[in-house]
């Protein structure tokens, strides 16, 4: 690290539980985050401060007016533009020295597979169980770490599916494919800040994992009630026959 560098991470540097020799893991790292929204935006400025090594972002959609109350990459005169370039120009803003990559179309699975055999750790971020379930299958068959982020009304959920590690669980053992769950993310309102108390534990996660500091939250499910700001843990276990991680394992 040069001299830039080291004062640039000297806060991360003076923790124990980081040092050197764990922001030299972060920035040799390589970070997906899928989703430039709500949570992306939190979880991709905090990794990019941070100083991770790469971070590719990947969104579709165009920033438009209604993003704004939330979505804190974005500005108002980039309406109209991707997410993922638009987000990619806040985070040069933030820190010249990670290497960003945008993605700005709608990312099928192959394309997420090749993603996150490139990546350290992957990021959900996104909106619709659609997406979640391919990230997940993505992970599960690259064995990557996936930190995956909600948050709708004032609901707010995280977990992580270190799938490195032969027994964790995939996001499948906890949400089952075909489950009732309807995509209502669109159509229903968020509190803004939080999807940014979410995508910033996404973020904290995610450093956790790649720096080897602390332990991660694996195989348990936070869940956070941003109305009574009450938040508790939930442990789930793998399950055996789990359509996507079971099938692999038995395969
Ligand atoms: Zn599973």
């Amino acid at each position: 690290m040069n001299d830039d560098e080291l004062l640039r991470y000297s806060r991360h540097i003076l923790l124990q539980e980081i040092g050197i020799e764990g922001q030299a893991r972060i920035r040799a790292a390589s970070a997906l985050v899928v989703g430039a929204g709500g949570l992306g935006s939190p979880a991709s400025m905090y990794l990019a401060a941070a100083g991770v090594g790469r971070l590719t972002l990947v969104d579709g959609d165009a920033v438009d007016l209604t993003n704004l109350q939330r979505q804190i990459l974005h500005t108002a005169e980039r309406i109209g533009v991707n997410k993922a370039t638009s987000g990619l120009a806040t985070l040069a803003a933030v820190n010249p020295q990670v290497q960003l990559a945008a993605v700005t179309e709608r990312v099928g699975e192959t394309e997420l597979h090749a993603l996150a055999a490139a990546a350290d750790v992957v990021l959900d971020c996104t909106d619709n169980f659609a997406t979640r379930h391919a990230v997940n299958r993505a992970c599960v068959a690259q064995r990557r770490p996936l930190v995956s982020g909600a948050a709708v009304r004032f609901d707010g959920q995280l977990a992580v599916f270190d799938l490195r590690q032969p027994r964790s669980a995939c996001y499948a053992c906890l949400f089952p494919e075909g489950d009732a769950q309807d995509d209502l993310c669109a159509v229903m309102g968020v509190f803004a800040p939080l999807t940014g108390i979410v995508g910033a534990m996404q973020a904290a996660e995610a450093l956790k994992l790649v720096a080897r500091a602390g332990a991660p939250l694996n195989d348990r499910l936070m869940i956070l009630d941003a109305l009574g700001m009450d938040v508790r843990t939930v442990r789930f276990e793998r399950d055996p026959g789990c359509a996507v991680c079971g099938a692999l394992r038995r395969g």
